[in-house]
């Protein structure tokens, strides 16, 4: 791991932590190596994993890639974290991100910007963009990413690795810096399909520290992995068809259509009408969130403070103006108009309204339909650069992933071929809240 880590970080420049967190991490290894390997070892026993800078982590730099976190030590470790230590794995280092994991590309970190390990000159996608490309670049086998609107599923499909946005709330959001916390979820970003399910497994599961947290669910996520697709009802949307999304993004669908039927499922073309408003309701709701999520960075209790502060009203407005980065000031803004007595009904209210009608059109298709399928993204990797000074270019890129966090259902992106360039394409599945284990059955049979 260490080997691949240090050929190449200077190109892929994934970690915002990776030093400091050696000694502990090989200390842990050795653990791992004295309970040993047999029948009776822990579920993920000696396996590295890197974990996404906006996840805490006990006596370990937690920066969420801003400023105003750059000294934070935290004192305890998110619950995934600390099931991921308690089932063996040894946790290596923190992954850069966009932000507050506001952003899709990883261009909106405080202070670097990660590469695709398939063409360097790209972006890896985002916010979990970093967490994506180390698993690609083979630098670890899996890592931890966050999905609010598509921050998973879409670096997963720009380096061709697995990546899972679990149920709402079948994992728990307990020491995961809140961005958007009825969208907000952690989930594993892998090479394989299978290991993708046992990280899962690892992680899920009710946690009284989180409220939104469901209490009974059936984690066993592996279990029908290798079981026939035979009468399966896959819908395919004519929404994921459309004239926006790429021609060969657009083949590859139908390649996986194709295959699908081959396999005896039935695939049908369905409707989901109201899904091109996501990206409107999303950004009124997530920044809406996030503007109030934010507001606990004040200056005052942790975090970056202003030294150039004279009054208290000082310390709130500069602390936050000198540590908060452009896309973070743009939702803050956002969030608060839309909140704002006179534009609530307005904006907030409506696309709570519009979110209802959203849900309504995945529970008919549901009522018929095992799986959903399409693109989990209208174009492979863009370039560096390419669109970092276009807001409205780069919140559209999220239009197939936005819709699943609005409804709370789980969604996975697995590899389906590359473009012409070599670019990785990703096949999206979407699944009934709580059927993930369904998900992982049809996307292992595309793997
Ligand atoms: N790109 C989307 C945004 O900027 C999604 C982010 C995410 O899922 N964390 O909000």
């Amino acid at each position: 791991t260490y080997q691949q880590i240090a050929a190449l970080e200077p190109k892929v420049e994934a970690y915002l932590e990776i030093d400091a967190q050696r000694a502990v991490a090989l200390e842990a290894a050795k653990a791992a190596d004295e309970r040993g390997y047999g029948e009776d070892a822990p579920l993920l026993n000696g396996i590295p994993i890197a974990v996404k800078d906006n996840i805490v982590t006990q006596n370990l730099r937690t920066t969420a890639a801003s400023k105003m976190l750059e000294n934070f030590v935290p004192t305890y470790d998110a619950t995934t974290v600390e099931r991921l230590k308690a089932a063996g794995a040894v946790i290596v280092g923190k992954l850069n991100l966009d932000e507050f994991a506001m952003g899709g590309s990883n261009e909106k970190s405080a202070f670097k910007v990660t590469h695709n390990p398939w063409n360097l000159n790209k972006v890896p996608g985002g916010s979990s963009g970093a967490s994506a490309a180390t698993v690609a670049a083979r630098q670890v086998p899996a890592s931890l990413g966050t999905d609010t609107g598509g921050s998973i599923r879409q670096p997963a499909s720009y380096n061709g690795v697995v990546g899972i946005k679990p149920t709402y709330g079948s994992v728990s959001r307990f020491g995961l810096i809140a961005f958007g916390s009825s969208l907000d979820t952690i989930g594993p970003m892998t090479l394989t399909v299978e290991d993708n399910a046992l990280v899962l497994e690892a992680i899920a599961g009710y946690d009284e520290k989180d409220s939104t947290s469901l209490q009974d669910i059936d984690t066993n996520y592996s279990a029908k992995i290798g079981q026939s697709l035979a009468g399966m009802k896959i819908a395919f949307p004519k929404e994921f068809k459309s004239e926006e999304i790429n021609e060969e993004v657009r083949e590859a669908m139908e390649a996986a259509a194709d295959f699908y039927r081959s396999e005896g499922a039935i695939v049908e073309e369905v409707s989901l009408p109201y899904s091109k408003y996501g990206v409107d309701v999303y950004y009124i709701i997530a920044s809406a969130e996030a503007s109030s999520n934010l507001q606990r960075f004040d200056g005052i209790r942790y975090g970056h403070r202003s030294e150039a502060a004279e009054s208290l009203e000082d310390v709130y407005v500069l602390s936050r103006s000198e540590a908060f980065g452009d896309e973070v000031k743009r939702r803050i803004m956002l969030g608060t108009y839309s909140l704002s007595s006179g534009a609530y009904d307005a904006f907030f209210d409506k696309a709570a309204r519009v979110r209802t009608l959203i849900r309504q059109d995945f529970d008919k298709v549901f009522a018929e339909y095992d799986v959903i399928m399409g693109p989990v993204t209208t174009s492979t990797a863009f370039d560096i650069g390419g669109r970092v000074n276009n807001p409205l270019e780069m919140y559209v890129a999220d239009l197939l992933t936005i819709p699943v966090n609005l409804i709370g259902a789980p969604a996975i992106s697995v590899p389906a071929g590359f473009d012409s360039e070599k670019l990785p394409i990703g096949l999206q599945l979407i699944g009934k809240p709580l059927d993930e284990a369904t998900l992982y059955q049809v996307a292992h049979a595309y793997e």
